[in-house]
């Protein structure tokens, strides 16, 4: 079986712990205004990969792994190409190597359940927890996001959560607070973060024609990102590394 693939970092260090070999899926239904990857939108537009081919890069760097480290499937959306990750996952849980799915819960179909089914987890990017702005943000439906976590809690996958907060946006207490009370639904939350809004996608963007909708908003300010996260009622990953040493 095969999937389009954006690209693969072998040494990832941020998606998920240990040091991981982070899969870029291709393909993305979402448009998120402040997307830093529209490259990987279109699905025929990576390069095609066999699921062997994975395994044999990530069995590669199976000695660096240690006992938390494995393979980070992320995007694009890797829940689009559902059954090929599983085919994935499966044949590297078969090696001994753990698998993450990060998505952004914007799409889903008869695949989705088999996928987290089989990874060890999952990192799950909340775009917003009210459903209006989610739709402005993504232009996709939060109905899809609310199904995938209905499928995560039955599943008892354990779950990173993530959220990109953009000035004028999300960047405020309130929102922190809703976000709170949003994520009370998940059951097996490890940790949480917040990450600050950036352009470095916008030159992306223009490249392939498209019209920045955020051009001009500045990068979130780091001291104001402090202290929204130091309002969450989970522990960050600073907080875990912190209390890990
Ligand atoms: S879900 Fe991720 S890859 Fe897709 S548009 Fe949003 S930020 Fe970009």
């Amino acid at each position: 079986m095969t999937g389009y693939l954006h690209s693969i970092e072998t040494m990832g260090a941020v998606d998920g712990p240990g040091i991981r070999t982070v899969v870029f899926m291709q393909g993305c239904f979402a448009r998120c205004i402040y997307c830093h990857n529209p490259d990987t939108w279109k699905l025929n537009g990576g390069k095609v990969y066999e699921a062997n081919e994975i395994v044999k890069i990530a069995k590669r760097y199976k000695p660096y792994y240690g006992k938390d480290g494995g393979v980070t499937f992320s995007g694009g959306e890797p829940l689009l190409q559902g059954e090929f990750i599983t085919e994935c996952m499966k044949a590297l849980k078969k090696e001994g190597i753990n698998s993450i799915i990060d998505t952004s819960g914007t799409y889903f179909d008869e695949h989705t359940a088999y996928a987290i089914e089989q990874a060890q987890m999952i990192i799950l990017d909340i775009k917003h927890w009210d459903a209006k702005l989610f739709k402005e943000i993504t232009s996709i439906s939060q109905k899809n996001l609310l199904k995938i976590i209905e499928i995560i809690n039955k599943k008892e996958k354990p779950v990173w959560i993530r959220q990109v907060i953009v000035p004028g946006i999300n960047d405020t207490e309130n929102n922190i607070k809703r976000l709170n009370e949003f994520i009370k639904n998940i059951k097996n939350i490890e940790n949480i973060e917040l990450l600050g809004y950036h352009n470095l996608g916008e030159a992306k963007w223009e490249k392939l024609n498209l019209k920045y909708r955020l051009k001009g908003t500045p990068q979130m300010d780091p001291k104001k990102l402090e202290k929204l996260n130091n309002l969450l009622n989970f522990p960050t990953r600073e907080m875990l590394m912190h209390l890990e040493k």
